[in-house]
């Protein structure tokens, strides 16, 4: 308790972000990256996987030539952006020389896997220079649990950011239990920098707001397909046409990711110990067939070339 009061007093949080850091370079660490780069943050990106910083250097500068066509970004803005992102590829964290060092607030954005995330924010509490806020973009699993994995539990915070990052103006802020409000206040300044829309949510619940909502009806469409009720297409026409929705929810899981979706109705089955929310026993099927959507090429649409 002495040792907590003193580094209490000890660390200053830092609230001026000029770097951030990005830990996990999928779709949605991609597009955290790309988003902070446009507003003129430097942002330093790290993955276990080399191919995959490659894959998201070439898919945020896809990305801005879309912007590019649609004349919202010119050709010398795509070029200093790409130049802001530093990457490094590192088969653990607390490697020596990470350049995650750099970095003024950390967003973490790997695999949803509460394992794996509570052995990322042990490390990073070794590698983040004190003060320094370490966010989470997790969709559904327990801030309070990845705090007390570090020495910085008042420094840990939910940013949850939307998917596709640069589109989506939402990012849902998530207290954890010893989320202190300085950090808080800092997370929420840094979204609105970033031209999101700030919604709280109060308490750290599995699966906080959005995905306690979305994805029990993801999960739902999916029993609806596995029951024979309708085809993947009447599904997603029926919801998009009879519910005002711009995308099915069986594209919208391809889009998500059918890994990811799977790994949050785990968290809301187990968190909320409610067998209503026991996963779709085809989405795990097509997990296990490594069918997880439009990043692998098929879910429950096939993605061609293109
Ligand atoms: P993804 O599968 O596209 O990417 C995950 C990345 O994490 C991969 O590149 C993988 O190599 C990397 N990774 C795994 N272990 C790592 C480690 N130890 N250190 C560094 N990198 C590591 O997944 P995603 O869709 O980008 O999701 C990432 C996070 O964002 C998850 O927590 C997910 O729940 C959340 N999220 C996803 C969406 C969505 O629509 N996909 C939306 C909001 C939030």
């Amino acid at each position: 308790m002495q040792d907590q009061n003193l580094l209490d007093k000890q660390t200053q949080i830092i609230s001026s972000i000029e770097t951030l850091g990005v830990v996990g370079s999928g779709q949605m660490g991609s597009g955290i990256a790309q988003v902070a780069a446009a507003q003129g943050l430097r942002v330093v990106m790290t993955d276990v996987s080399e191919p995959q910083l490659q894959k998201a250097i070439a898919a945020i500068a896809s990305s801005c030539d879309r912007f590019i066509k649609k004349n919202a970004m010119t050709e010398a803005q795509k070029k200093r952006l790409l130049e802001r992102i530093e990457v490094q590829a590192q088969p653990s964290i607390s490697q020596k020389a990470s350049i995650l060092q750099k970095a003024d607030l950390i967003v973490e954005a790997a695999s949803e896997n509460v394992v794996l995330k509570e052995k990322i924010f042990r490390e990073l509490d070794e590698v983040a220079r004190p003060g320094v806020i370490l966010a989470t973009n997790t969709s559904s699993i327990s801030i309070t649990r990845m705090a007390a994995a570090t020495r910085r539990p008042k420094l840990v915070a939910g940013m949850h950011f939307m998917n596709p990052v640069p589109l989506m103006v939402l990012v849902e802020g998530i207290r954890g239990l010893q989320t202190a409000d300085e950090t808080f206040a800092v997370v929420r300044q840094l979204a609105e920098r970033l031209g999101k829309t700030f919604v709280e949510s109060a308490k750290d619940m599995p699966g906080f707001v959005v995905n306690r909502i979305l994805m029990p009806m993801i999960n739902e469409a999916v029993y609806t397909f596995h029951e024979g009720v309708a085809s993947v297409e009447a599904i997603d026409q029926a919801m998009k046409l009879g519910t005002n929705q711009p995308m099915g929810p069986l594209a919208l899981a391809d889009f998500i990711g059918l890994d990811t979706c799977l790994a949050i109705m785990g968290v809301l089955h187990e968190g909320l110990g409610d067998s209503k929310y026991r996963p779709c026993p085809l989405l795990m099927k097509y997990v296990e067939a490594g069918w997880l959507g439009k990043k692998s090429g098929r879910g429950f649409y096939q993605y061609g070339q293109g």
